[in-house]
Parts: C-alpha cells; structure tokens; sequence
C-alpha cells in the first residue's frame, strides 16, 4: 500500500471512536518492529520521526526504509508523518521527501538560542501554521498543528505556566489555519520524567475542545506510559542495590557481585555510592492507559509514542550485554530490540482500539487529497 494521508488515517479512526499509535523511529529495526505488529493485527498506522531523527537516519534513507517498509507489509495503511516541525522551510523538507503529513509546531519559538524555547504568540502560531497549510495542501499532505504548551500540572501555577489549550481559542485556531489535526496540552509531557505521582490529565477539557471542534481530530503529545517495571528493569542493569552483610560491611552489589567497601573509607564510600546510583533513572510516571483511552472517548485520535520505544530498545540490549557479555554480533542484541518495539506496539494497539481496521478502506492518494483541498 502507498502512504497515506494523516488526514484520511484520522477522519478513518474517528469514524470508528478509536486511536491510532504515533510511533517515533530512526532506525531499521524500529520500522520493522512497528510493521509487524501492525500486519499481525491489520491496524493502520502513523509512522514518525522528528526532523533530527531523519537527519540521524539520513533523509533519503529513511525515504527508502519507508519504501521497504510498505512494499514489505503492503496492507498496512500508514502515514508518515513529520513530528515537531519547527519552521516552514524543515516541513517543506519533508514533503519534497515524500513526508504524507507534517506538523507545524508554532506554538514555541524554535529559532531561539535558548534550551528551552520560549511560547510564540497565538497570531504567530496562526501566521506560520497558515503558511505550512497552504503550502503543504497543494499537494494533498495533512498538517498537524498545536496549542497551548505540554507539561505536567502539579498545580494552579504549574497549570497556567504550561499553559493548557483554551477550547475558544482551539476554535480560532483552527478557523484561521485548516488544520487537519490539533495538538492539544491538558496536562502530558514530553520525555521519561513526565510526573512524580499519578498525572492529572484535563479530560474535561479535551471534551470541551471536542465540542467545539468536532470535525478536527486531537492529538495527545508526550503519551507513553513508561511503565514502572521497565525504568526498574533498566536500573537492575545500571547497578542493582548497596547493602550490610552479617557482620555490617557495606558492599555494594554490581550486577550479581559484591563489592566491599571498607567503612572506615566513607568518603569513599560515598562516592562510589553516588557514582553508580546518580545514573539511575529517578521514579517516575507517565500517562496510564486509561487517560488516553478517556482521551479516545473524547476525540483523541493520535497518540504520540516515543519514550516508551526508546526504553524499550535500551532495555532489549541492555539485557542482552549485560547476561551475554561474550556475544558481539549486533544481530544478537538488535533482533531483540525489535522484538520489544514489536510487542509495545502490539499492547498499544489493542489498548487504543485500532486493531482490525486497516481493511475498512481503501488508500486515498496525495493526488485525490489535493482535490479534496480545493474544493
Ligand atoms: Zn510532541
């Protein structure tokens, strides 16, 4: 099967009230991973890479992994999809490289020299989102874009300093620029450290947005679910506990073998203590399931994966190396990676309900698109 449009793998889902999985990829594995869990359980699927991931992969490499991809698994409807795209002239990119859709993320200042970029006005966001629409449009690719700021609420003040998406001005918005799909903050966060404790997603609110844009499918950013025994899985391979033996000493316990720290050493002790355990990762939550499938009954479409892929691959090779360090032969460890991505994704399909419908329609070409565009 051809790629698809956002547009059309969307407007499909709500049709039918479900999600479709928006899985981030660089690499071949991931690609193959993702498309055979959608083959086995005939789901449509959303292929994304932000713009460093296809430099990493190398623009026209990526292009061909797709090519690969769909010819191998030619009954998987999919869409690939540029994720954050900071300006006109990257999304343009990407549609010159056969990118299906973009999206045009307008709601923060990317040509900032600061690291963490500052919010764009909404008539910025509306100006620069009109523009990649109009241009990507002529040629039949959808446009995501967003507003408001993703970011966890702990509070009042946290809530209004990420500032949630106001449903008027969703409204707007969307009025203003044709979007096909709006990114939406209420209350998710991008990357592994997503919240301390149980999130609060603001599912009164995407309702509200719902509301008032019924005809434009949602999107959840910074949607994985980082479960609790992965980041635990992960540790046990960065170190695995300190403790006291029977006569008090303290070791610690480095992947199945103690080590002895003598206590008069404390400093020491401490030391080696902190430089093993500054490497964990810190406890953390992300977005349970059943808040996306809240998300799914209110209008969520598109649900953005990318730390749950990347924890899962790591972890794959980690035990791997760590359980057979005489193997050297990357297909040892890589083919595991793979297979991990595959069953997350299969998980993710089954709990956003698009199992079972990449057989409900037939492909629309850009060309087709295009035409829908004009009228
Ligand atoms: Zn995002």
């Amino acid at each position: 099967m051809p790629l698809v449009t956002l547009k059309q793998i969307l407007d499909e889902a709500a049709k039918g009230g479900y999600g479709v999985g928006a899985f981030n990829v660089n690499n071949m594995e991931q690609i193959q991973g993702i498309f055979k869990a959608a083959q086995e359980l005939e789901s449509p699927l959303i292929i994304q890479a932000s713009f460093n991931a296809v430099k990493y992969a190398g623009l026209e490499f990526l292009k061909y992994l797709m090519k690969a991809a769909t010819e191998t698994y030619p009954d998987v409807p999919v869409a690939l999809h540029l994720d954050h795209g900071p300006d006109f002239d990257r999304c343009k990119t990407c549609i010159e490289l056969g990118f299906t859709s973009v999206m045009i993320d307008g709601s923060l200042d990317y040509s900032s020299k600061e690291k963490k970029k500052p919010a764009r006005s909404f008539e910025d966001n509306v100006a620069v989102t009109k523009q990649v629409v109009d241009y990507s449009h002529q040629f039949g690719v959808s446009v995501e874009g967003e507003l408001g700021t993703l970011g966890g609420i702990e509070d009042e003040a946290s809530a209004q300093k990420v500032m949630l998406t106001d449903p008027e001005q969703a409204n707007a918005f969307v009025e203003q620029t044709g979007v096909d799909a709006l990114a939406v903050a209420i209350g998710t966060s991008h990357g592994a450290y997503k919240f301390k404790e149980k999130p609060i997603i603001d599912i009164e609110r995407v309702k509200t947005i719902h509301e008032k844009i019924p005809n434009t499918p949602l999107v959840m950013h910074g949607s994985s679910s980082v479960p609790m025994e992965l980041t635990e899985k992960l540790n046990t391979f960065i170190v695995v506990s300190k403790g006291k033996d029977d006569e008090g000493g303290p070791y610690i316990d480095f992947l199945g073998k103690k080590y002895y720290i003598d206590q008069d050493y404390s400093i020491a002790r401490d030391m080696v203590y902190d430089l093993f355990f500054k490497n964990r990762l810190k406890k953390t939550m992300g977005v349970p399931i059943e808040s996306i499938q809240m998300g799914i009954r209110n209008g969520v479409r598109k649900i953005n994966v990318d730390t749950d892929g990347r924890l899962m691959v790591t972890t794959a090779i980690l035990e791997v190396l760590y359980s057979q360090p005489e193997k050297f032969d990357p297909r040892d460890y890589l083919e595991p990676s793979r297979e991990a991505i595959y069953n997350m994704v299969k998980g993710k399909i089954l709990a956003f309900g698009s199992a079972g419908r990449s057989k409900d329609y037939k492909p629309k070409s850009l060309k087709r698109m295009k035409k829908v565009y004009e009228k």
